[in-house]
């Protein structure tokens, strides 16, 4: 097993990008606009996003000009969560990594997908999320799974009406997306609840447990966040900065990066042991099998 090319599925390869833009980038009155975008697929996250994403967030950090951040999708969807099915799925395509992590197609068994989740999920989320500048979420429609983890990751969170919130991961047998922040989003009991039944949860309640900020109608959204946004960027700039670190810090005093860790490694046996079990690491489930049991769960 010592070949890296016999590691990879060529079927795996075979990757289909629907846009060379996956992420749309604009400064307007000091405010950065980060837009996931690949409406077709519900902005799914893909490898290419995410790597785009941080582009983008780089691009707003090391612009003096900018001093706040919106993380919005384009289309119906803020996001259905990681790519599990598009033809754009990049599994297995070699990205240049920024966290200090090797690369991950050469890889074999479990070892692939722990390397790469590692750089591309709860790496990234966590630079992204330590940022120097004030974030908001745009969020309108579906946030789940790798969605959930767009969201909470900035600062502020502005839903519509219409938003909704799920981590379905627990019927494929894994403990919750890689960033494990549900227990700090969450009163621990509903976060339970969250998880195990996966189940939905309305703007309206997510805003009633404080992990919404603001909830309001899809054709009041990018004026609500872009007022909010004015806001912040009127403010000192260190000051924004460091009352954000200020907040996060007393997440870590909650215990919030070892709780991430913990997880991180239940997550990542139940990969392992989906992909002794099953025919993926996903428990045999993909997106489609994914998308018709939310449909059969929600009565639709
Ligand atoms: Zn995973």
């Amino acid at each position: 097993m010592n070949d890296a090319d016999a590691l990879v599925d060529p079927k795996q390869v075979d990757i289909v990008y629907e846009t060379d833009e996956p992420v749309t980038y604009e400064v307007v009155d000091r405010v950065a606009w980060i837009m996931m975008n690949r409406p077709g697929f519900n902005n799914a996250q893909n490898g290419q996003m995410t790597y785009a994403l941080d582009d983008a967030f780089t691009r707003a950090t090391n612009d003096d000009d900018v001093r706040c951040i919106v993380l919005g999708g384009n289309g119906k969807h803020f996001s259905a969560g990681h790519d599990i099915g598009t033809p754009g799925r990049d599994l297995h395509r070699p990205f240049e990594n920024r966290l200090m992590v090797p690369g991950h197609v050469n890889k074999p068994a479990a070892e692939l997908l722990y390397t790469r989740e590692k750089e591309q999920y709860v790496g990234m989320c966590r630079r992204w999320r330590d940022v120097a500048k004030p974030t908001i979420a745009m969020v309108q429609g579906a946030c789940v799974a790798g969605g959930l983890m767009l969201a909470w990751v900035c600062d502020l969170i502005v839903a519509t009406d219409d938003a909704f919130f799920q981590d379905p991961v627990n019927r494929m047998g894994i403990p919750g997306v890689e960033y494990f922040a549900h227990a700090y989003e969450l009163p621990p009991r509903v976060a339970k609840e969250f998880l195990l039944l996966g189940e939905r949860m309305t703007a309206q309640r997510a805003e009633q447990f404080g992990m919404v900020n603001r909830i309001v109608s899809r054709d009041q959204l990018r004026e609500t966040v872009a007022g909010m946004a004015a806001k912040l960027v009127a403010q000192p700039r260190l000051g924004n900065w460091l009352t954000k670190q200020a907040i996060n810090h007393v997440e870590e005093l909650m215990g919030k990066r070892n709780a991430m860790e913990a997880q991180y490694h239940m997550h990542h046996f139940a990969h392992a042991q989906n992909d002794l079990t099953s025919t993926n690491s996903l428990g045999g489930l993909d997106a489609k099998s994914m998308a018709s049991a939310n449909k059969r769960q929600a009565g639709d």
